[in-house]
């Protein structure tokens, strides 16, 4: 499952992108104007972004070189929407670091494929992460796959995020502040008592790994130094 921000002002189509990235098992994110669409992706750091070059805001281009200016959301891939006859602006595009194009009117099949291409593209990039092994832990941060004493835990891509998180700032307390903003983004409807339910479930279906995950009353989360001292 991929996140993916589709900034584009025409209704219409903003609502078939949706249904099909959502078919095909990924996360949408919508936005109709650039300035919102950047807001977003500094906001929740998607794995990709469809963004349209004509807005009624802020050009395409311009969403492009802003992000790709912005330490924080430089690496996430753009796939571009322009329509046809938008040849200088292709490649102004491609200029400014976009990783892909297609031109209006396109197939939403071939769109959807040109997705699966670039994300894919994004996972071997992340292969070289690090698989954690911790007492009866073991966390394949690239495949998004854990383990405890060898029996594979189904987890929610959040719940995956937090466990990572805390997995690599072992030993580091993380306040349920810190972790909002690292793991969900800061989305406005989520309070930090979120942090502490989908802590707890976390833990919960971790089964005996679930210690390693320490409370610090008062001010957040830690993963234990060391799996023997996880209580
Ligand atoms: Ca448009």
């Amino acid at each position: 499952m991929a996140r993916v921000l589709v900034i584009e002002d025409e209704e219409d189509l903003q609502q078939v992108l949706e249904y099909n990235l959502r078919q095909n098992g990924h996360e949408p994110l919508a936005a109709l104007r650039g300035a919102e669409g950047l807001r977003l992706a500094r906001q929740h750091r998607p794995d990709l972004i469809i963004l349209d070059l004509m807005l009624p805001d802020l050009a395409g281009t311009e969403i492009c070189k802003s992000l790709k200016k912005d330490p924080a959301a430089k690496e996430i891939p753009i796939l571009m929407l322009t329509a046809r006859g938008e040849e200088i602006d292709r490649v102004v595009g491609f200029e400014l670091g976009a990783d892909d194009y297609v031109v209006k009117p396109f197939s939403v099949r071939e769109l959807m494929l040109r997705v699966q291409v670039i994300l894919r593209r994004g996972q071997l990039e992340s292969a070289g992460r690090p698989i954690h092994e911790f007492g009866i832990l073991r966390v394949d941060a690239s495949a998004h796959r854990v383990w405890v004493e060898e029996r594979e835990i189904e987890l929610t891509a959040l719940e995956f995020k937090l466990l990572v998180t805390l997995l690599e700032r072992r030993d580091r307390v993380q306040t349920r502040t810190v972790l909002l903003d690292d793991v969900w983004g800061m989305v406005a409807e989520v309070t930090t008592r979120t942090v502490d339910t989908h802590v707890k479930r976390l833990r919960e279906k971790l089964e005996g790994a679930g210690r390693y995950i320490e409370t610090v009353r008062g001010v957040g989360y830690r993963f234990a130094a060391s799996a023997e001292t996880g209580k």
